[in-house]
């Protein structure tokens, strides 16, 4: 695996993920929601930023992005057809858009829903999602543009990537996460396990992410879900819980 991926907390609950290249020695950041967290994580690895990479447009997700371009130059990666909303993109990508990252690769698949602009980045070479905020340990986005049929097939896009791909999503919301998942599957054994493992984490301080797409495929509701008739109702019955 060439590529490694740091959670680098920002805000009250976002993480920006820095991605370095092992062979190039490449960095990039996604979706610096301050820049502050990001020099430091760098300077402590004594490196510059070569690349931003965004995942859709909200501020908790860009609001480092002026500071370090201003900073360290780096090459803004983003969604061309979000243009308009996004900071000043260096390279405009779309569904299936292969960006160099050194020695690796990113692969862009559009997931709209949370937004209708969202992205997310996929590295096969570090086994590496990077989803924002379309899917989160035991959850999914709130649908804030997009429709349920919608991120129901951005989440099914991600159907063809490996069980220990490392999910590194845009918010630690796992726990809260976790209290819904269980009202839904009370009885699953995985989820249970999951739950207990998240409680210990946060009690001693540390993120509940990366997480394997295989144990999310037994314990996230979203990811469980078999249609998009039941992926709505399981959306609409989270937004209430
Ligand atoms: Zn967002
Ligand atoms: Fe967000």
């Amino acid at each position: 695996m060439t590529v490694t991926a740091q959670a680098i907390p920002m805000l009250s609950d976002n993480y920006a993920w820095l991605l370095v290249d092992s062979v190039s020695g490449k960095t990039g950041i996604v979706d610096p929601a301050e820049a502050a967290p990001a020099v430091a994580a760098l300077e402590a690895l004594g490196k510059r930023l070569d690349y931003i990479f965004l995942t859709h447009h909200h501020d908790d997700h860009i609001g480092g992005v002026a500071e370090l371009v201003a900073a360290y130059r780096p090459q803004v990666v983003g969604n061309g057809a979000d243009a308009q909303r996004l900071p000043k993109l260096d390279i405009s990508v779309h569904e299936g858009s292969l960006v160099e990252f050194g020695s690796a690769r990113l692969r862009v698949i559009e997931t709209p829903g949370h937004t209708l602009g969202h992205i997310s980045y996929y590295i096969a070479d570090g086994g590496i999602l990077l989803p924002g905020d379309t899917l989160f340990s035991l959850g999914c986005g709130r649908l804030f543009e997009g429709t349920p049929a919608q991120m129901f097939n951005a989440i099914a896009k991600y159907g063809d990537l490996p069980d220990d791909t490392l999910v590194c999503a845009g918010h630690e919301y796992t726990a809260s996460n976790a209290k819904f998942a269980l009202s839904v599957e009370p009885g699953n054994a995985a989820l249970q396990a999951r739950a207990a493992e998240v409680q210990a984490l946060r009690a001693a301080g540390k993120p509940t992410l990366p997480v394997k797409l295989g144990q999310e495929r037994a314990t996230n509701p979203f990811l469980r879900a078999p249609d998009e008739e039941s992926f709505a109702k399981l959306r609409a019955a989270k937004d209430n819980f």
